[in-house]
Formats: structure tokens, sequence, C-alpha cells
């Protein structure tokens, strides 16, 4: 199935690994075929009783999620998801240059980790022929014998072992390996059980999705990209080995497909999302892989035969629209439309198979882990399963364009997961353990933006500081951020998110020394009251928060510093509410996300029992969001009369003849213009008005591709 996707002729010989079905429980008790659309419209009373932990499939084998949240240190945590990670992984992506010393070997090593370009250290260095491809040995198992020659077994036993981004030095008669693992093969870990019996209310079997695939006309792009990735051998190879069924199907897809002539209805997905910037990036790869099977989406959902929900946990309200969205398109399923339902993100990672325990209809549920996967495991969808994919697992590197949602800015993971144990979020349980991708797959995509016309891209991470900290060598964020912000042709380089406990000045250096990196730093505190932080286990103080503010502003004086802050956290007394209300006083964030505290399942703070009055948190939000506004404001205003670099984005929604871009500190302006000769392009902006949230201004002189305007302190001129 990989070889759907993966541009190497190589993996394909992986198909026959295939699908791992572990066939345990999803077994459905009678109970369900009560469930009606309209008890879909409620929240389950169980996710808003904290207290009642709920197995889940995070962890070792038979272990709750909360077991694992709650009740392991984080190092031990890591270890077991890091455990249950890399077992089932079958092949490795690798490079090698091969040297004749243990002391060439280490210098290489250390010019890699300062970001040397391993394809020419390779060409410069490698006794192997495969320099004249960049060092690239290809997929690689332990048992590929073919290989022998290039990279002995033992050498691929190391390697199999590694995460994408690893490099090691590995000894074999051949020499001394300076080994990097660019990406994991793994086989799909999952729960999958056919649909046997009929869904609720019709006694009917659904009709596999693949039947009316293999109707389906290719759409000429998606035709395009796929065989380009698949290559010749994809349908052949396919059709062999434990997941040959749907591969073949597949395959004979990309066949029918390239017969001309034809022409039927194409397939349509719709993909609705909710949450944050990481649940928007996962849905652009998402789209990105159904398009290369084909399907185009659809304009209204109703008429989509893939429906996917990308959803987020972060607070209860969001999960409470997961059932209310999934009523109507359940009913649809009960009235016998031939569709796949497909639940994604954090609140699929945490509840599992208890999804498809509430509403049967659901077909596949997968966690954030997966995004990249969504192909593999709808061929499984399509032969008439219904899936779990929510076992920890490594990201595999993008295995299809994603659709990006703006061809102005582009978002990049630069690191999944969390290893943080705050005690009030879901994340590290929905999201997994810290996975820095390696610094070449992150060059490579953001060269690739800037050659599509891409001007900005911003560098995504739940604690984007911890960048590298999981690599072997360690790399640094710092780093990270000077290299791929001198990418020739990058205009603007942002990140988020930034923790206070592990910001350090050398980012802000960073910020300040490279050209394209915009000085706007998004650092939540939380709070501003020491014992909250504690108790939610930030490790640091409002004081270190300040300290860093400090740093910042003393660097980079018209940086925008944005920030989280929840309140009502258990135990909150109005005294330390107050904390929070003076930390923002003396900061004057340009913009705060605020939240009243809401209690999350497998999270420690939810079993407290010294929960907050909701009203009284209720006034608590309304009292920070007034505070929180008029700073705003204040911030805004220092704009007034300036002339600001504006990236122009978009048109206008409301007002056509206007445009809407952000300046460098990433505040919204509008200004009148023509979207068709402004998108995409620079533009000196007067600023003329300021609002809370956005500003106002003219173009002004002329429209620039390149050059910058620098604030000198007394005024904004234009270096080119
Ligand atoms: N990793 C980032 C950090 O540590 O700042 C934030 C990630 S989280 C997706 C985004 C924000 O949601 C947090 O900064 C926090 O303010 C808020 N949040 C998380 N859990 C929450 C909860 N249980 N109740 C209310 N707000 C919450
Ligand atoms: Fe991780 Fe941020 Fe959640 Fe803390 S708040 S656990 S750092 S994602």
């Amino acid at each position: 199935m990989l070889a759907l996707f993966s541009a190497s002729a190589a993996a394909a010989a992986y198909v026959g690994g295939g699908v791992g079905h572990r066939t345990a429980a999803l077994a459905r008790s009678h109970h369900h075929h009560h469930h009606t659309p309209a008890l879909l419209m409620q929240a389950p009373a169980d996710t808003t009783t904290p207290a009642r932990a709920r197995r889940e499939d995070m962890g070792a084998a038979g272990r709750s999620a909360s077991e694992v949240a709650v009740g392991l240190n984080r190092a031990d945590w890591k270890r077991e998801v890091d455990k249950a990670r890399s077992g089932s992984v079958t092949a490795v992506r690798v490079r090698h240059i091969l040297v004749q010393t243990d002391e060439l070997g280490e210098m290489l090593r250390q010019q890699l980790r300062e970001g040397a370009s391993f394809g020419e250290l390779a060409a410069a260095a490698s006794a192997c022929d495969t320099r004249d491809k960049g060092g690239e040995v290809g997929w690689s198992g332990v048992n590929d014998e073919h290989l022998d020659e290039i990279l002995p077994k033992e050498v691929r036993a190391q390697a199999i072992g590694m995460k994408p981004g690893d490099v090691a030095l590995v000894r074999s008669e051949r020499g001394v390996h300076v080994v990097q693992v660019v990406d994991v093969f793994q086989t799909l870990n999952i729960d999958s059980n056919p649909r046997t019996r009929g869904l609720p209310g019709t006694g009917r079997r659904p009709t596999p999705l693949i039947q009316l695939l293999r109707k389906s006309r290719e759409d000429e792009r998606g035709l395009h990209q796929l065989s380009a990735a698949a290559g010749e051998e994809a349908g052949e190879e396919a059709g062999e080995g434990a997941a040959g069924e749907g591969a073949a199907a597949v395959g004979e897809l990309m066949r029918n497909s390239g017969k001309s002539g034809r022409r039927s209805l194409a397939m349509k997905y719709s993909m609705d999302t909710m949450g944050c910037q990481m649940n928007a990036a996962d849905a652009e790869r998402m789209e990105g892989q159904l398009r290369a099977l084909g399907f185009q989406k659809a304009d209204d959902p109703s008429d989509a035969q893939v429906i996917v929900i990308n959803t987020c946990s972060i607070r209860e309200h969001a999960e409470a629209k997961v059932y209310s969205y999934l009523g109507p398109h359940a009913k649809r399923k009960n009235a016998g439309e031939d569709m796949a339902i497909v639940v994604a993100g954090c609140v699929a990672q945490q509840e599992g198979e208890a999804l498809l325990r509430r509403v049967p209809e659901i077909d596949l549920v997968m966690g954030p882990q997966y995004a990249n996967r969504l192909g593999d495991l709808l061929e499984g969808v399509f032969n008439g399963n219904q899936i779990v994919a929510t076992a920890p697992t490594h990201i595999m590197e993008d295995p299809a364009q994603p659709k990006r949602a703006s061809t102005v800015c582009a978002w990049v993971n630069v690191i999944y997961g969390c290893n943080e144990r705050c005690t009030y979020c879901v994340v590290p349980t929905t999201r997994g353990s810290e996975q820095s991708r390696p610094r070449d797959a992150v060059r490579a995509e953001i060269e690739q933006l800037v050659a599509d016309g891409y001007r900005e891209v911003t560098l995504l991470g739940q604690n984007i500081d911890s960048w590298g900290s999981d690599l072997s060598p360690r790399q640094s964020f710092a780093e990270l951020l000077r290299d791929v912000g001198a990418t020739p042709g990058l205009a603007r380089l942002r990140f988020v998110t930034s923790h206070p406990k592990y910001m350090s000045p050398r980012v802000v250096d960073a910020v300040a020394e490279t050209a394209a990196a915009c000085p706007m730093f998004h650092i939540p505190f939380q709070s501003g009251d020491d014992d909250i932080l504690r108790a939610m286990e930030r490790g640091y103080t409002a004081e270190r928060f300040k300290q860093i503010v400090a740093q910042i502003r003393a660097r980079l004086p018209d940086a925008a510093i944005t920030a989280d802050a929840i309140v009502g956290f258990p135990g909150e007394t109005d005294a330390q509410f107050e904390n929070t209300l003076r930390l923002m006083e003396e900061v004057k964030f340009d913009q705060l996300n605020t939240a009243a505290y809401s209690p999350r399942p497998h999270t420690p703070a939810a079993l407290w029992d010294n929960q907050v009055d909701e009203a009284v948190k209720k006034e608590r939000l309304q009292r920070i969001n007034a505070l929180a506004a008029e700073h705003a404001l204040e911030r805004r205003q220092r704009y007034l009369g300036r002339l600001e670099e504006v990236l122009v984005e978009q048109r206008n929604p409301k007002h056509p003849g206007q445009v809407k871009g952000r300046n460098r500190q990433g505040c919204p302006v509008f200004l009148e213009g023509d979207i068709d000769e402004l998108k995409g392009q620079l533009v000196a902006v007067r600023i003329t008005e300021a609002h809370t949230y956005w500003l106002i201004g003219e173009a002004e002189g002329e429209k620039f591709a390149g050059g910058r305007y620098v604030d000198d302190g007394a005024s904004v001129v234009l270096e080119v």
C-alpha cells in the first residue's frame, strides 16, 4: 500500500508487509442498535465526567491512557510510547557516507549536526558508489540481502532502530558508515474488523466504496500525482500480501482510470476541521492524500462519499460539536447511502474505539499521528472494514502533497507531539511524545514551497523550542531557524508555539539576525500566579516569564508578543486571578487567547476536588477578555501613521475591493486594492486606523517584490 504514495520503487517491496490487523475488541454489543441520530446530538455523559477513566490505546497494551498520563513519570511515559512506536518499523529509508576511520566519521557527523547538506558531504567524502546519489540507499529492511554490498546487514539492523533524522556511525567490513535515517515505514498498527453486520435499523451491509471508486473517473491531476508517486510497479506489486485486496483494488482503479473515454461521477470528499493550526496542517495533508486518490472536494458535504471530521478536544464544547456534526451523516448512512465516515484528530485519539461503540456508523477512527496515512487506512475501509488507528506510531514523511488552503502562506510542521505534562492538557495523550522532523525534510519542504511561489512559512510545534532535542545527535531550534530562514526567496518566516520553560535568548537572537524571521513571539504564560503555575506543572515562574519578555524587548523592541492564558484553573483564588491580570498589565500583550479551565479526560487536574465554580470562571473570563482587548488596542495604536510592510494574502471577503494582509508582527491589515495584482506581494502601507485586532491603511509608493522595511528607531526605512 505504501507503494501508492512512495516515490521509491524499493518501497513497493514492503507492500507485502501490509496492514497488521489487530483484530482485538471491536465487538459491538446490541444496545448500539438503539442509537439514533437524535442521540448523537448530545455530548456523551462520560466525557463530561472527568473522574471516569476510560480505556484508551496509548502506551503499552492493556494500560489505559489515564494510567499512562497520570501514573507514570514523564521519562517512563516517553519510553513506553517510544517503544510502542518503534515496535512495528519494518523498513527505513537511509542514506550513508562510507569512510575509513572513526575520526573522519565523527567529523562528518558533527558537520551534519551543524546543518551541512548530507548530499554534498556524501558526494565529497563517501567511498561508496551511492555518493553520486547523495548517499541515498533507499528503503532497507534487515533481510534485504540485495543491499549487502552497499549496506551490510549489521548496518541495516542498527538503522532499523533509529528515528527519522538520526545520524549514527556504524562499522562493517566495508569501513565506517555515517548512516542517516530519512523516513521510517511501519506496518499499520490498527484494530480492524469487517463490517459483517448491518447498520442499526437497516440490517443492511454497506456496499464497499471501492466498487464506486472503480466506476469513478480519475481526475487528471490526481492520477498524475498518483502514478508519478507510485511508478509502474505499484499496481502489480500491490496485488500480493496481506494488504493485497485494498491495494489491488486501487491499482485497478489506476489502470481503469488510464483508459480514456470513460465518464462517470467523480468521487467527492468533505473535510471539516476544528481547533488549532496543527489540526489545520493535518487537514491539508489529509486532503492532499484524498486528491491523490482522485477525490474532489464536495461543495456540499451531503454529496460526499468520504466525510472527514478532524476533531479538537482541547475544550469540552469542541467535543460536543463532534457528536452534533456526525448526526446528519450517520442518518445518511442509515438511509443506505454508500459513504465512509472518518473521525480524525484529537477526539478520535482520546476516545478511540469508544467512538465506534457510540456511533457505529463511523468507519474509521484515526489519531493525529495517522494523518499522513489516511490513504492507507481508507483502503481498509473501502474493503468494508471498521478501523481504529490510535496506537503510537512514528509519523512518516508526507506521502502526498498537502492541499494547502493558501497560495501565499504555508504551515510546515517541524515537531509533532509534546513531552510536557501540564496538568490540564490533553495534548500529550492525543498527539503523543515529541518527534522532530529531520532538518533536511523541513528544508526541502520550504524550498519547494518557495519554488511554488509561497512567500511566508510558519513553522509549527506545540513546544517548538524543543525541536531537535530528540534527534541524535541533538540539534537546536535556533539553528534550524537561521538555516531555513536563509532559504533564497523566502520573504517571511514565523513559528509557534514557544514554551516559556524552553524559550532561549538564542532563539531571540536568531530572529533578530535572520532577515526573513518576523518579530513575533507566541509564548503562552497560562497564569501570572506562581502557585497556580506550579499546580499546572509549567516549570517557570511569573518572574521568569517577565525576564523572557524583557529579553525580547531589549533585542527587538517592536516585536509582537502574544500568549494564551487560562482562568479558573482548579483552586484559583481571586487574588491568584488578579496576579494574572497584573502580569498582563506589565507585559501588555499584542493578543491574548483566553479560556476558562475545562476538565479534560486523562488529565490530573480534572480529578482534583477544588474545581472553580462555572459562574466564577465566566466572570473571570469576561474580565480578562476586556483587559486583553484594551491592551490589544493600545498595542495596535503604535502602528498609526507608520509605514508597514504588508504581505497581501487574500481579498477582504466582506469588501471585494479591499485586500487583506498582515504586517511583519502578524497583525491583519486591510487596504484598498486589486487582489489579482497584489496577492503575494509585499506592499508598503501607511497605517491610518488602528482597531483592537486589525489595522487599516493605504498602499504607498510602489509595491515591491524584494527589500524590507526596517525600523531604525526614529523612522521606518526601506532596505533593498
Ligand atoms: N503547547 C502550547 C503551550 O504549551 O502553550 C499550547 C497548546 S494548547 C493546544 C493551546 C492552549 O489551549 C493552551 O495554551 C491553553 O491555554 C489552552 N488549554 C489547554 N488545555 C486547556 C484546558 N483543559 N482548559 C482550558 N484551556 C486549555
Ligand atoms: Fe504540551 Fe502545551 Fe499542553 Fe503543556 S499546554 S502539555 S506544553 S501542549
